[in-house]
C-alpha cells in the first residue's frame, strides 16, 4: 500500500468523527504545487523535488530528504504531515516537503555540495521566507543548508537567511536546532509519563533508528536514567537487557559508523521492534509498524519520532491491545519548532537567549501535549485521532477565513 493511501484511509475515517464535508476531505487532501527537476552532476542525473501541501495558514515549511527510496509518494506524505504538525504546534506555516532520490553516503562533499546547489538552482523560484522554507530531514545537516542559502542568495543577489532553517550558527542559524527534534520528543514523553505516573528508572526502553534524532534522544533518556536496553540504526542494532552504556554506543557509531559495531549482542531491526521492553522509540523511518507486526509489539508504550511509522491499520491494533502511540505529529515537532524561532529572528534581526527559546520551547511542546491528551481522554479516542482532529480544524479555519472554503 503507497503511504499517501495509508493517510487517505486515516483521514477518511478522522473526518467522520469530525463530521467534514466532502469539500473539506479534498481540500485536506489535495496539494497546492507538486514540482520535480532532474539533477545533472557529470555523468550522473538524480530525481528531486518539492511539494507543497496546503498554505492556509502560512508558507510552506519542512525539511529536504536525500534518501534512495525518496519518491512523490513518500514526499507528499511527509508534506501533509507537515502541514498537520505545524498546525498543532500552532506556528504560522503550512506544509512542504523537498527530496533527492540518492544514497549520499556514495557521494563525496564535493559531489554532495554540487547537488545541493544543483537543488536550489532548479527550486529557488517555489523558495523563499514568505513562500517554502527548506530545513534538514533525513541525511541532510546544517553543512547542506549552508550551502543552499549561499546558492539561493547568489541567484537573488541579496541576503534572505530565513529561506532556509537547520543552518549553521555562522551563517544566523539558532543553536537549539541541532538538538531539537529530540528535546521536544523528550518534552512530550517526560509529560507523557507525568500523566500515567511512571518514573524514568521504572521503563526499559529500545529505539529504532540512530541518526541525529536517535542518538539525541538516546542522549537525553541516558541522562535522566532510563535503562535503554537496545538500539538499531540501518544496518542492525545492539542490545543488553542490562542497559546500554549509551555513551560508548555513540561513540562506536561516530567511529565505526554503525552501532554494530558495539559489543557482541547483536539484534535486526524487526526484532528489536518485536522485543520484550516497556518504551519503544521509533526515529527511523515511515511504515515501520503495519498490519503484519503489530500484533506482535511488546512494548506498553510508543513514541514517534519519525515521521509516519505506524500505519492506519496497524493503528487500530495497537490501540484495541492497548498499547500508547504518542503520534509523530505531536512528538517530533520540537525540530520545526526551533526551525520556526531561527526563522523568526532571521526576518527581524532579535537575538534571543537559549534560555528563553529553550523555555518557549518547552512551552510550545507542553501545550501541544496538554491539548492532545486532554481530548482523547474527555472523547475516549487515540492521540493521534485527537491531534489529527486539532490540526485539521485549524488548517480549515484559516480555509474559510480565507474563503476558499
Ligand atoms: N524535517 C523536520 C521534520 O520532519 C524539520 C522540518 C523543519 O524544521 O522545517 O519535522
Amino acid at each position: 500500500m503507497k503511504t499517501f493511501d495509508i493517510i487517505k484511509k486515516r483521514i477518511n475515517r478522522v473526518s467522520k468523527l469530525m463530521n467534514l464535508s466532502d469539500r473539506e476531505v479534498d481540500v485536506i487532501l489535495s496539494y497546492k504545487r507538486i514540482k520535480h527537476a532532474k539533477l545533472n552532476i557529470g555523468e550522473k542525473s538524480y530525481e528531486a523535488m518539492r511539494i507543497l501541501h496546503n498554505d492556509a495558514i502560512g508558507p510552506g515549511k519542512g525539511g529536504i530528504r536525500y534518501h534512495p527510496d525518496v519518491c512523490e509518494d513518500e514526499v507528499k506524505s511527509l508534506a501533509f504531515w507537515m502541514s498537520l504538525k505545524n498546525s498543532l504546534a500552532g506556528l504560522p506555516y503550512g506544509g512542504a516537503k523537498g527530496g533527492i532520490k540518492v544514497n549520499p553516503k556514495k557521494l563525496n562533499k564535493k559531489e554532495l555540495e554540487k547537488l545541493s546547489r544543483a537543488f536550489i538552482r532548479e527550486f529557488h523560484n517555489v523558495l523563499g521566507q514568505d513562500i517554502d522554507i527548506p530545513a534538514p530531514d533525513v541525511y541532510t545537516n546544517s553543512e547542506i543548508m549552508g550551502w543552499m542559502l549561499d546558492e539561493y542568495e547568489k541567484i537573488k543577489g541579496k541576503h534572505e537567511p530565513g529561506m532556509i532553517t537547520g543552518k549553521p550558527l555562522s551563517l544566523q542559524g539558532c543553536k537549539l536546532r541541532a538538538t531539537a527534534t529530540a528535546s521536544g520528543a523528550f518534552i512530550v514523553l517526560k509529560e507523557f509519563l507525568t500523566k500515567i505516573g511512571k518514573n524514568p528508572s521504572e521503563l526499559c526502553v529500545s529505539i529504532q533508528g540512530f541518526g541525529n534524532a536517535g542518538k539525541n534522544i538516546a542522549t537525553m533518556l541516558y541522562k535522566d536514567g532510563f535503562k535503554i536496553i537496545a538500539v538499531a540504526d540501518s544496518k542492525g542494532g545492539v542490545i543488553d537487557k542490562d542497559g546500554l552504556d549509551i555513551t560508548e554506543v555513540i561513540k562506536t557509531k561516530d567511529e565505526k559508523g554503525s552501532v554494530t559495531e558495539y559489543g557482541d549482542k547483536k539484534i535486526t531491526n524487526k526484532e528489536l521492534l518485536e522485543m520484550e521492553t516497556d518504551l519503544l522509540i521509533l526515529a527511523a523511518l515511515e511504515n515501520q509498524i503495519t498490519e503484519k507486526n503489530a500484533d506482535k509489539i511488546k512494548a506498553k508504550y510508543i513514541l514517534e519520532i519519525a515521521n509516519g511509522p505506524v500505519t492506519e491499520e496497524a493503528d487500530e491494533i495497537l490501540y484495541k491491545r492497548n498499547i500508547s502511540v504518542i503520534p509523530d505529529i505531536l512528538a517530533n515537532a520540537g525540530g520545526v519548532v526551533v526551525s520556526y524561532f531561527e526563522w523568526a529572528q532571521n526576518r527581524t534581526g532579535n537575538m534571543f537567549e537559549d534560555d528563553y527559546l529553550e523555555k518557549r520551547l518547552k512551552d510550545i511542546m507542553t501545550s501541544s501535549f496538554q491539548k492532545v491528551y486532554d481530548m482523547h481522554k474527555k472523547k475516549k479516542i487515540d492521540m493521534r485521532t485527537a491531534a489529527y482532529i486539532i490540526a485539521i480544524k485549524r488548517i480549515l479555519d484559516a480555509e474559510k477565513a480565507r474563503g476558499r472554503l
